[in-house]
């Protein structure tokens, strides 16, 4: 439950005017403070018992979480409100695959490859599997330290260290301890052993408890050691159980402000189903239903990749459309006497307009200007696609370092730019108007590229 700007006021030391913050009064201060535009330093005259106090109530609801790391970091949790229609869901929850010291060598490198393997390009994001979660099942130390080295070794991907041993778990941690694992589980038996030994070096923790309200003075004990990268498991032993405790924790966090369960969650599918269908289905519920680390023991493309696509879905911010990146991108390899072709930045629209320049195998330049991620048309008809701003964009993507003629392709929805554009090139680049629809590309370009070569 966000705090309000009336409530921060009351906190601050109230030496008006000052407006050493930047602010005419404490309360425009406070304002800005609640809605996350400023930061408590601004005021000087704010006691350090007071900024901590502040500080805590305008941490966000739940906590960010940061497991493994580089560009393989999963970051979860952070998240603001408890139903995607009412704003967005911020990170995406993190799929692993789980390994047991128990497979068998061939299984075990068999699911390193395919975690490293089933990656699927898609509009201009790469779906994939994010985590490992290795489980020290055999009851030999050594097995289970040798399982972690060889993961560590193999792949640069975050990792879910599972053992009820604490020893192998605190020997498993310092083999990958840069990379961040999550340590799990914490419980209420091992907690105080545990402190000791994350503090020393310190990393993310996964706590177990048999109900929701067993978690709450784990967290609270874990908070007051300075302990905050938390991870929760309440125990649910079915999907029914789990859906109803992960409502719970959800808006305890996010409609309570309860701090002590303000963490993101892990769920295990690979514990909860009988069976691989049953397993992908649970999977896909806690996709929706807000888990942030969701653990399978196992998975294929067809299985793996619906649920990559459902997590696209709902973790994509309803209130922009798709876009990629405003550049020119390559299709094939292109010379310099390739075609250039100019679209927006809509991911479907990129796509199909790449697609078919590669049906075509013309290689060719399409430069994708940046149209907020509307679509050609929608996009000239609210001003974010016109002969100006698509002229400027050209003159600085370095398109005209790549290619020595000087022929621009338009889509043929928008011929009426032709002439702005011309002149905001300065009539450098001779604007070919191309076809309406992106189908009509197959028929268009090789002919085009052959004028362009001869
Ligand atoms: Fe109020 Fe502090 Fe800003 Fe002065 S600096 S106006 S005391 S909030």
């Amino acid at each position: 439950m966000p705090v309000s700007g009336s409530e921060i006021v009351k906190m601050l030391p109230g030496k008006k005017p000052c407006k050493e913050c930047g602010f005419p009064t404490c309360f425009a201060f406070a304002m800005k403070l609640a809605s996350g535009g400023a930061t408590v330093d601004k005021c000087p005259y704010v006691s350090d018992e007071t900024k901590a106090k502040l500080l805590d109530l305008l941490a966000p609801p739940i906590k960010l979480v940061t497991i493994g790391s580089g560009e393989d970091a999963v970051k979860i949790g952070n998240e603001e409100v408890v139903y995607r229609h009412e704003k967005t869901f911020v990170h995406s929850p993190g799929i692993a695959l789980l390994i047991s010291d128990q497979e068998g060598e061939a299984k075990i490198e068999e699911k390193i490859k395919k975690i490293k393997e089933l990656q699927f390009p898609w509009v201009g994001v790469n779906l994939k599997a994010d985590l490992l979660a290795l489980y020290f099942r055999s009851g030999d130390r050594n097995k289970f330290l040798a399982l972690v080295k060889k993961v560590y070794e193999a792949t640069d991907l975050g990792m879910v260290l599972i053992s009820e041993d604490m020893d192998a778990l605190f020997d498993a941690r310092d083999i990958c301890a840069d990379r961040h694992p999550l340590l799990y589980p914490i419980t209420k038996d091992n907690l105080d052993e545990a402190i000791t030994k994350i503090q020393a070096r310190p990393t993310p923790v996964g706590i177990r408890g048999r109900s929701v309200e067993e978690l709450v003075p784990l967290t609270t004990k874990l908070k007051e050691a300075g302990i905050e990268e938390i991870v929760l498991d309440p125990g649910s032993k079915n999907l029914m159980e789990a859906v109803r405790d992960q409502t719970f924790i959800r808006k305890a966090a996010l409609k309570q402000g309860f701090r002590p369960l303000g963490y993101p969650t892990i769920a295990f599918p690979c514990f909860l189903a009988k069976d691989g269908l049953r397993e992908i289905t649970v999977g896909s519920a806690f996709i929706n239903k807000w888990a942030s680390i969701i653990v399978f023991s196992d998975f294929d493309q067809y299985s793996l990749l619906p649920l990559l696509v459902q997590r696209l879905n709902i973790y994509t911010d309803p209130r922009f459309p798709m876009a990629v990146e405003e550049k020119y991108y390559e299709v094939g390899e292109p010379d310099e006497y390739s075609p250039v072709l100019v679209t927006s930045n809509w991911a479907l629209t990129y796509f199909l307009v790449s697609s078919a320049v590669e049906a075509t195998k013309v290689p060719a330049y399409v430069c994708v200007k940046d149209a907020e991620g509307l679509g050609v048309l929608t996009g000239w008809a609210a001003g974010k696609f016109g002969g100006d701003s698509v002229g400027a964009f050209i003159k600085k993507c370095g398109i005209a370092d790549r290619v020595k003629h000087r022929k621009l392709v338009i889509p043929g929805k928008v011929a009426r730019i032709k002439g702005e554009l011309e002149d905001a090139l300065n009539l450098e680049w001779e604007i070919v108007v191309g076809p309406k629809e992106t189908t009509g590309i197959g028929a268009f370009l090789p002919g085009f590229a052959k004028q362009l070569k001869g």
